[in-house]
Order: structure tokens, then C-alpha cells, then sequence
């Protein structure tokens, strides 16, 4: 496939590998006219694919937006699908060789090993943008619904912006919880608003998942004057319930065994419901049962089935008031 007028492909780090050839990693560009620049991030684990596929997305959008109404792109829209380039390569969710997380790599440092000069080189290309969106698919484990994740601390200005993107909920997460060292809190931190977005599951894309975020982040676009108000962009129709350590109740198994699902993904769930068992593979006995603790909302479900005593299989989130 030849490469599209509209994007121009950029590195933005580069290094030597060790049998001379380069590692490139690289960013597209969009460029209108000099409204805001924004950027939508993938790919920092190696092992989550759902944020290359909204980056195709988006890409595919806004090339044709450049074909056939070129002035309507009023900013800068950057993309960077596959920033764990190596990971990617290799199906490994931290950077192969290094056994480093990338997202606890931040900011990083210029002279440092690979990943610290990778992190310092991604906030170096998105530092002063209006807005970044860093997109994420769970882990090969847990399978989660779409939604924003935001530390208490940068909720004032992030909120409003997440109620805009068309996702499920936002999970508000304590000052105290949040891991310092992720590029969203390297980037609020250096007042780069930078919003996380978490669906899906590892390896695998779930297409409407994507489609739906994609329409999320063009809303938003054209809230901040990177799109024409008048360009017909697709329709929003999820509104985001909101979650914090007070509503979310997180079920860890009792016995180790295999997870067998009774329900489904994304369902309400009532208190005492059945959610799955945990079975041996010697015997036919089932080990033990998980069950929702409340009424609420199933938006964690254990995907990958061999758990070990206090795995992480289910999370509910009780409904604040009205609907249950
Ligand atoms: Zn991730």
C-alpha cells in the first residue's frame, strides 16, 4: 500500500541496535491550520492491540476528511499506534532485553538505558499538546468495558473532557493508588492534559469498542477547535457511569484452579448472583464459586481461566443511587 498524502510519517527516536540496524519508532502526522495540536498514544505494552486499531481508525478518518473538505482540519492530530515497537514485535507487554514496563518508565531520562530514552523521547514529542490520549486493553487476563481512568488529583480538568468521549465509565482512582511513573502522570504532572483510556483485552482488537472511542475522541476534537464545528463527525451515544474505591468491589479467587464464567461480560449482575466457579482439572469437583457481593454492574471479567489463589477475576461496581 502506498503511504497516504494526507499523514506525513515522523521518527521521533531512533537508536542503533547492536548488529547496526536502527530502531525506528515513529508518530503520523496531520496537519490543518494552527488550532490545537493533539495526540493519541497505543501500544506502550506490547501486548495490547486495541489502541493501533483506534489509531487506524482515526487515521482513516481523517484522511478523508483531507481528501474531500481539507480545510476542516483547523489543528495538528499526531498519532503514535506502536510506541513499544519491540514488545509489539515480539507479543511481550514490557520492553524485550530490558524486562522494563514502559509506563513505569516515565518521564525518563535522555542518557539513560532504552526505555528511560524511549519515555524521555515520547514526553519530549508530547509535552505542550492540548490534549493526549493514551489508550490501553487491559492485559491478557481481564477483560474491562471502555472507560477513562483518572487520578483524583487532575479530576477537575479531566472529568469534563471524559464525559465527552463517549466511553462507559470513568473510574476516579485516589491520589494515594496512582502509579507516578505512567506517561499521563508524567504529562499531567507538566500540564500536558493527557486522559487513559483502558477497554478491551490483550491481543485481541474488539471492533466496536474502538469504533466507539474513536467517535468519543472526535467529539472532543471538535470541542477544542481541532475540527470545524460544522464537520459531520459520528454520532455519541454512551453516557459514563462514575466509579471510585468507594463502589468498586474487586473478587479474587479463594482456590487456584481454572475460571469458568457463569456470566456474561457487561451485564448488571444482583447480589448473590452466580459469576463463575473455579474447577480442577484432576477431579470433578468445583473448588469454589464467586458471586457479586452487591447489585451492580459487571465491568471486570476474568478472561485468561488458570487463576491462582487471590487472582483478580471479577470487578462490580455498585450503581450510586437509582438505577441498580
Ligand atoms: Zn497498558
Amino acid at each position: 500500500m502506498s503511504e497516504t498524502i494526507a499523514a506525513k510519517t515522523e521518527t521521533f527516536f531512533t537508536i542503533e541496535m547492536p548488529y547496526r540496524e536502527r530502531m525506528e519508532t515513529r508518530r503520523a502526522v496531520f496537519t490543518g491550520g494552527d488550532g490545537p495540536r493533539v495526540a493519541v498514544v497505543g501500544g506502550i505494552h506490547g501486548d495490547e492491540l486495541e489502541g493501533l486499531y483506534v489509531c487506524h481508525l482515526l487515521a482513516a478518518w481523517l484522511e478523508k476528511l483531507l481528501l474531500t473538505s481539507p480545510g476542516s482540519l483547523l489543528g495538528t492530530v499526531e498519532l503514535y499506534p506502536a510506541v513499544n515497537t519491540l514488545g509489539l514485535d515480539t507479543l511481550t507487554r514490557g520492553l524485550p532485553v530490558f524486562d522494563t514496563d514502559l509506563n513505569r518508565a516515565f518521564p525518563g531520562s535522555a542518557s539513560g538505558p532504552l526505555p528511560d530514552r524511549l519515555a524521555a523521547a515520547l514526553m519530549t514529542a508530547l509535552s505542550g499538546a492540548a490534549l493526549v490520549v493514551d489508550i490501553h486493553a487491559s492485559n491478557i487476563y481481564l477483560r474491562e468495558i471502555p472507560q477513562v481512568r483518572i487520578n483524583q488529583e487532575f479530576d477537575d480538568l479531566l472529568v469534563p473532557i471524559a464525559r465527552r468521549m463517549n466511553l462507559d465509565l470513568i473510574w476516579l482512582h485516589s491520589a494515594a493508588t496512582v502509579l507516578e511513573t505512567t506517561v499521563a502522570h508524567s504529562l499531567n504532572s507538566c500540564g500536558t492534559p493527557c486522559l487513559v483510556a483502558e477497554m478491551g483485552v490483550g491481543m485481541r482488537i474488539t471492533p466496536e469498542y474502538c469504533e466507539q472511542l474513536m467517535a468519543g475522541i472526535l467529539a472532543v476534537w471538535q470541542d477544542m477547535g481541532v475540527l470545524a464545528p460544522d464537520v459531520t463527525i459520528p454520532k455519541t451515544s454512551h453516557t459514563a457511569m462514575i466509579a471510585d474505591d468507594s463502589n468498586v468491589h474487586y473478587l479474587n479467587a479463594q482456590t487456584s484452579g481454572m475460571f469458568i464464567p457463569a456470566a456474561s461480560h457487561w451485564t448488571d449482575v444482583r447480589r448473590g448472583e452466580l459469576l463463575g466457579t473455579i474447577v480442577s482439572p484432576f477431579r470433578g469437583e468445583t473448588l469454589s464459586e464467586v458471586r457479586s457481593p452487591v447489585d451492580g454492574v459487571l465491568f471486570t471479567l476474568r478472561e485468561y481461566p488458570l487463576v491462582y489463589e487471590g487472582s483478580l477475576m471479577a470487578r462490580v461496581m455498585a450503581r450510586k443511587g437509582g438505577r441498580s
